[in-house]
């Protein structure tokens, strides 16, 4: 894949690129990444934060109690609504980016599945994947 990767979120206010190789991408099935998403979930690059760099714009920030107890911050376009990415208040040093916002993710596979215990019904559970009813343990990178 190119580096830097590229993305944005839908109205293009929000730019951005990562600098680090992306290879593997995980999927989240956890209720919040539904009600956050309005899909099944989420699909996430683990990615350096030092890696990621907004080049346009300055998302808006929700802190939401993950499902794993823990504090997320979900990052999204304040105009489009376009989740972008979430970061762990303990763990500032990596960022989930939603795969769906990269310019090009060819290649790519899920290779993670978590929180299959609350898939929806209509979900698609990657079935080639890791499978994890809840949060993994570590040295998975983050939720
Ligand atoms: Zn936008
Ligand atoms: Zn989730």
């Amino acid at each position: 894949m190119p580096a830097p990767l590229t993305g944005s979120c839908l109205c293009g206010a929000i730019k951005y690129t990562i600098s680090a190789p992306v290879t593997e991408l995980r999927a989240c099935h956890c209720t919040n990444c539904q009600k956050a998403s309005g899909a099944g979930g989420s699909v996430n690059a683990a990615v350096p934060s030092s890696a990621f760099k907004l080049t346009q714009g300055t998302p808006k920030r929700y802190a939401s109690i993950a499902d794993s107890g823990r504090t997320l911050y979900r990052y999204f376009c304040g105009d489009c609504g376009s989740p972008l990415y979430s970061q762990r208040a303990t763990a500032p040093e990596t960022m989930m980016v939603r795969a769906g916002t990269l310019d090009d993710t060819s290649g790519l596979k899920i290779t993670a599945s978590i929180w299959t215990r609350s898939a929806r019904s209509w979900g698609h559970v990657e079935p080639s994947s890791k499978q994890f009813p809840g949060q993994p343990d570590a040295p998975a990178p983050t939720k």
